[in-house]
């Protein structure tokens, strides 16, 4: 008998992109002669897993790579899906989405299988920025899918990007009025971070341009007031939303709630699981492994013990603007936060703001947030 009390989060990974973007060190590839192979070796995978496990599902989260650019294989996973879980009505169902694929073939397909939210990754509205960066769409091609989407979808999410080599506070600030003047729930905002490997990275490591950190800190800074002002809150560190267009599969995540992963490299988290406390599952990053095994074989077993989850827990809760709950906080680890950690907390204070019910860090303090945490934690 399945066990349907058991609520969880579902992520899938759709892989392929168009082209791979100068900064990006995502599990992803232009590659996507194997789409046809690897749709079949995910529906495998669901359906397996989904046969082992069962449930009642939240919210489901399609990222990738680009899902948009798969369209043509939406409904089967949503088959296997309806077939093996029970999807909750009204269930978040989010799809990341990219300029040059937003078309209306996309958006049939995407509405057709319940798609209620989607995520686009503009990063920047200058055509140069663009262009350097490798991103594989103009400024064009973005307010067009930003029109369409913004029409059809309830909900849409931007990503946006700050700190890009030579991008001025006006290109910010332009990119910004330019989305908002869109009527989006949600936004999100990155810095650019250099990843090892990456032929943004080689680019600065040959002297090509150099990053100002400061001047990114600024810069954020700048689009932080500017959504402020335009009715988005900051909810955490990088997200914002108008009331409460959270994204229901992140803020699961950051709740510490489970989830179930399915495709190439995806984790699962299990609190209820097998182990010690809970156990983190991740599968196979290696196409040729996934593909030939369904995801069964070349993964990784994380054992979780309880003081680690403890920290994850933390970790993760303060991302949040509203902190860690106090009250989830016992209800998960069986005993009172600030027993352990209220030394800790008293020697924060400062950055913190602290209720009989929540810790949180003090919003003028999240850019050192990673800082506090340690401090909190070790
Ligand atoms: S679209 Fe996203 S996943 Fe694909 S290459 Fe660019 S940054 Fe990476």
């Amino acid at each position: 008998m399945r066990d349907f009390s058991h609520d969880f989060s579902i992520y899938i990974h759709i892989p392929f992109c168009v082209s791979k973007c100068a900064y990006c060190d995502f599990l992803s590839f232009a590659d996507t002669s194997r789409m046809d192979e690897y749709f079949s070796a995910l529906e495998r995978e669901i359906r397996v897993k989904g046969r082992e496990m069962g449930g009642c599902v939240d919210n489901i989260y399609i990222g990738g790579g680009t899902p948009s650019l798969a369209y043509p294989y939406f409904v089967r996973l949503r088959k296997a899906l309806d077939e093996e879980f029970f999807v909750r009505d009204g269930a978040e169902i989010s799809m990341e989405c990219n300029p040059e694929s937003v078309t209306p073939e996309f958006i049939d397909a995407a509405k057709a299988i319940g798609v209620n939210r989607v995520s686009l990754g503009v990063q920047s509205l200058s055509d140069p920025l663009l262009r350097v960066i490798g991103r594989a769409h103009d400024r064009q091609k973005a307010l067009d899918a930003l029109d369409s989407l913004t029409k059809e979808f309830p909900a849409v999410n931007v990503d946006i990007m700050v700190g890009l080599p030579g991008q001025s506070e006006k290109d910010v600030a332009e990119t910004l009025g330019t989305v908002l003047s869109y009527p989006i729930s949600h936004l999100s905002c990155y810095s650019l971070i250099l990843e090892e490997g990456t032929p943004l990275c080689a680019a600065a490591e040959r002297g090509e341009f150099a990053l100002d950190d400061d001047y990114a800190v600024d810069l954020y800074d700048r689009a932080r007031e500017r959504l402020s002002a335009t009715g988005f809150h900051r909810y955490e560190i990088s997200n914002f939303c108008k009331g409460d267009a959270v994204c229901a599969y992140n803020l699961s995540v950051w709740q510490y709630g489970e989830y179930l992963g399915f495709g190439l490299g995806a984790s699962s988290f299990l609190r209820k699981g097998e182990g010690d406390f809970a156990v983190r599952l991740k599968n196979a990053d290696d196409m040729s492994v996934y593909i030939s095994s369904s995801g069964r074989e070349g993964g990784l077993r994380e054992e979780i013990v309880r003081e680690e989850g403890e920290r994850e827990f933390i970790m993760l809760a303060l991302r949040l603007e509203e902190g860690l709950d106090l009250a989830s906080f016992y209800e998960i680890f069986g005993f009172d936060f600030m027993q352990k950690y209220g030394e800790k907390v008293k020697k924060l204070s400062k950055m913190l703001c602290v209720t009989k019910q929540k810790v949180a860090i003090a919003p003028e303090y999240f850019y050192v947030s990673n800082s506090i945490i340690e401090e909190l934690i070790y």
